[in-house]
């Protein structure tokens, strides 16, 4: 056997994941023209049975993880060295965009780039993912640690249904490897990404006529706003920490003092050192008007994803695979959270970002640059070499 990370090697995988690219992109418009919502479970298992028919075509054994109220996610195993802990290859093919998108964006190919709603976010990164390890079959390179890919349907509304599925993998895998997006319009690799939390604070007041009986009267909306103004005042940019209002709701008409108003608060935060006390700030929240009610709700969603030591060792044997591929792979962290989020939290290393670059993700422009997908995918297959 050649040792996996030999300039040689690489760029026998490099050839083959440049000759696949048609066939790629064959895949990528099937899937992209699946249109998988994360609200939306039929769409979503009709995705997720075209990719697990694909899977098991290339003689991986399939395990489909059944959901109630989300997708079905899907678990495929990858024979490797045996006795070894496998690696994890994980992403999502929910995706923010509503059924019918397609209607207005469909899937093209044009100026070097594909669209198409959730091309960036993140099918490019699964059929990466796909090709990379028919890369590897097909050159006969068998000697490295099995692979445990990981695809779940709810990543864009929080992950709740496939949380413990994730863990509950990763923890029994050396490294996570996560197909999201490349950062930037460069495609650095992502080894940091903020904890991601939301709250709702809801005053109750007291309703009133707003010219008869005005004085009676205690505004839920005029609470609201003092407590918007407190949460502000939570943000520490230079700490990592941002507190967001980020909708407001409340009051029935004009001529009436508002009985309820709401506002929904996004938070981020750089270090899970920092959850204790943020949480305890809202929990802490008390009405300037002693006639208001406050209803505090929710908490931190995603725990940080801090660079660790394990994930900076894997970066560096990724820039490394680079170099010898002639790309220059920058390293960035992102306030956006992912699924990598929870495994890191584990203590798995995890490198993020190794998916497609582009531009546009959740956006109407969506779209990948073909001309980074062969190197990519190449990547992809010879770091599941090294690791
Ligand atoms: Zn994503």
């Amino acid at each position: 056997m050649a040792n996996p990370t030999s300039t040689d090697l690489l760029s026998q995988i490099l050839q083959v994941s440049t000759r696949q690219q048609p066939e790629m992109l064959q895949t990528l418009q099937r899937l992209v023209e699946t249109e998988s919502p994360s609200d939306n479970k039929a769409a979503v298992d009709q995705a997720g049975s075209y990719l697990a028919q694909e899977f098991e075509r290339q003689g991986g054994r399939v395990t489909i993880h059944r959901v109630v109220d989300f997708g079905n996610h899907l678990q495929v195993e990858f024979p490797g060295r045996s006795g070894q802990k496998p690696v994890m290859l994980l992403g999502h093919f929910d995706t923010v965009w509503p059924l019918g998108t397609l209607a207005n964006m469909p899937f093209r190919v044009a100026g070097g780039r594909a669209y198409g709603p959730g091309v960036l976010d993140m099918k490019t990164g699964i059929v990466m993912l796909m090709y990379a390890l028919r890369a590897l079959n097909e050159l006969g390179i068998r000697d490295h640690r099995p692979v445990t890919v990981l695809l779940d349907t709810d990543e864009e509304i929080g992950s709740d249904s496939s949380r413990s599925l994730i863990e509950s993998i990763a923890r029994q895998c050396e490294a996570v490897l996560v197909l999201e997006p490349a950062q930037g319009t460069q495609g650095s690799l992502k080894t940091s990404r903020k904890g991601v939390g939301a709250y709702t604070i809801h005053v109750h007041g007291q309703a009133s006529h707003a010219g008869v009986d005005f004085e009676k009267g205690h505004s839920a909306i005029l609470e609201l706003s003092r407590q918007i103004l407190e949460v502000a005042k939570f943000t520490d940019v230079g700490r990592g920490i941002t507190v967001n209002p980020g909708v407001v709701r409340g009051g029935t008409r004009s001529n009436v003092v508002a009985a309820e108003a709401s506002v929904d608060v996004d938070i981020r935060i750089a270090r899970v050192a920092d959850a204790g006390e943020l949480e305890q700030k809202f929990s802490g929240l008390r009405p300037f008007d002693p006639h208001c009610r406050l209803e505090v709700t929710g908490g931190l969603n995603r725990p940080p994803m801090e660079r660790t030591p394990g994930t900076v060792r894997l970066l560096e044997a990724a820039q490394n695979l680079a170099k010898s591929l002639g790309m220059d792979l920058g390293e960035s962290a992102t306030g956006g959270g992912s699924d990598g989020n929870f495994t890191s939290a584990l203590g798995i290393p995890t490198l993020d970002g190794l998916g497609a670059v582009g531009e546009g993700a959740h956006a109407a422009h969506e779209c990948i640059f073909l001309d980074h997908l062969p190197l990519r995918t190449a990547l992809l297959a010879g770091l599941n070499t090294t690791i």
